[in-house]
């Protein structure tokens, strides 16, 4: 039996509010160098590969990692017709410039920078309920290879529990997952962290 395989590979984009929001999105020529290298590697015909433009990635990523100045950005290049760009044949990357540099602004700050532990992000005032340290460990722990054991075996006091701790009163039972609404753990892995990030980068 033959058997056809599709692989849809996709940039990775650091989002907000995730362990990555420090690091920085790849170049476009490093885009281009990794797919590139894929194209080659996978020859087999069963096999078909599809892949994000960088254009894509790249916008994706202005959007989702900038701050309150890129509103300005997007109005300028909606008026300038970027209105449907995740349709291929739409996608308007020089209107996109061209609004970046009517405001004044460098596309590349908010991507291919990798960001100093002690910055405060656009995004900080939202809460997401986890942490910023406990992101911070997950980023930490990824740099050296390393994974936390399902938190459901162990509770790392993440943050969702005092945010929905009444919520969770009121809604007992075994969907939430995690442990009772109690004190944090005090043997756990976050105790012992300090609330202040270390200052990492430069
Ligand atoms: S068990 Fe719940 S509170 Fe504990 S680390 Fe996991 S998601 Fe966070």
């Amino acid at each position: 039996m033959k058997v056809k395989l599709h692989a849809g590979v996709s940039t990775f984009v650091p989002k907000p509010q995730t362990p990555f929001q420090w690091v920085s999105v790849d170049t476009r020529e490093s885009i281009i160098a990794k797919q590139d290298l894929l194209k080659r590697e996978l020859k087999d015909r069963n096999i078909k590969l599809s892949w994000t433009e960088p254009n894509d990635t790249l916008l994706e990523a202005w959007l989702s990692r900038g701050d309150r100045r890129l509103a300005e950005v997007i109005y300028t290049a909606w008026k300038s017709g970027a209105k449907f760009d995740a349709w291929g044949d739409q996608m308007k990357y020089d209107v996109w410039m061209a609004a970046f540099e009517e405001h004044g602004l460098d596309p590349s700050f908010y991507t291919h920078r990798q960001r100093r532990t002690d910055e405060i992000f656009p995004w900080d005032h939202i809460s997401a309920a986890v942490r910023k340290n406990f992101l911070f460990q997950d980023f930490r722990q990824s740099l050296e290879g390393k994974i936390r054991v399902d938190c459901r075996l162990n509770c790392f006091a993440c943050g969702i529990l005092p945010t929905f701790s009444n919520l969770r009163r009121e809604n007992p039972g075994e969907v939430w997952k995690c442990p009772e609404v109690k004190s944090p753990a005090r043997n756990n892995q976050a105790s012992v962290i300090s609330n202040q990030l270390p200052v990492v980068g430069d």
